[in-house]
């Protein structure tokens, strides 16, 4: 199953053009299983996309990109976030205290919201973001690199704002979770690997060389 992992919806995420029809719609198009909404600090749209995936039954999970002290970090599987800026460290342990995962969003990308070489200090990530449809093929690349050497779980996603972007990354799940519990199951399992949309289809990175995805363009 491929999911986009990190999206932002136009009701909580002021800077997007998205609304959530219009993202599921594309998602289906492309082949995605599920869609994760996650907006700027906000988990606003919860229970309205709990109330559209049980009238469509497409599967959408909402998590957060979560702006801590150090750079943005994607939670799923939470209930509650910190109300105000926290360290990474303190967010990543809030998260883990109530089951849920998280992972590095875009660490080099050149908006200071990455976490750049505080991946290296910090504990407890259950992931790194490769590619990210909204960052440069060499912020991505040299992410790939740090998390070879972090020995960190690998993902991609969009990271959309608007329609042509929904979708281009992903991350590949090898099973199916209709439900947050069961895409929590799976994804703590970490056999997820990234993905990008080219030609009509998905292709799934799988060993290549971080200076390889330098040459990928999505
Ligand atoms: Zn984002």
């Amino acid at each position: 199953m491929f999911v986009d992992t990190h999206m932002h919806e136009m009701t909580y995420s002021k800077d997007s053009f998205l609304s959530l029809d219009e993202m599921v719609r594309i998602a289906k198009q492309k082949g995605l299983g599920a869609i994760c909404i996650t907006d700027h600090d906000s988990m606003g749209l919860k229970d309205y996309a709990a109330e559209y995936t049980e009238r469509t039954g497409f599967p959408v999970f909402v998590g957060i990109e979560f702006f801590s002290l150090q750079g943005d970090i994607v939670a799923l599987g939470i209930d509650e976030y910190p109300e105000k800026r926290v360290t990474a460290q303190e967010f990543i342990d809030f998260v883990k205290g109530q089951g849920g995962v998280c992972f590095a969003a875009h660490p080099f990308r050149n908006n200071n919201r990455g976490l750049e070489e505080h991946l290296r200090f910090v504990k407890g990530l259950d992931g790194l973001e490769v590619l990210n449809g909204s960052t440069s093929p060499g912020a991505c690349a040299k992410a790939a690199a740090y998390a070879e050497e972090l020995k960190l779980f690998t993902l991609g996603s969009s990271d959309c704002h608007v329609p042509e972007k929904v979708g281009v990354c992903a991350t590949y799940f090898p099973e199916e979770a209709k439900t947050m519990e069961e895409f929590l199951k799976v994804f703590k399992k970490g056999e997820m690997k990234p993905a990008y949309y080219r030609n009509g289809a998905y292709h799934i990175l799988d060993g290549q060389r971080p200076e390889e995805i330098c040459r990928i363009s999505f």
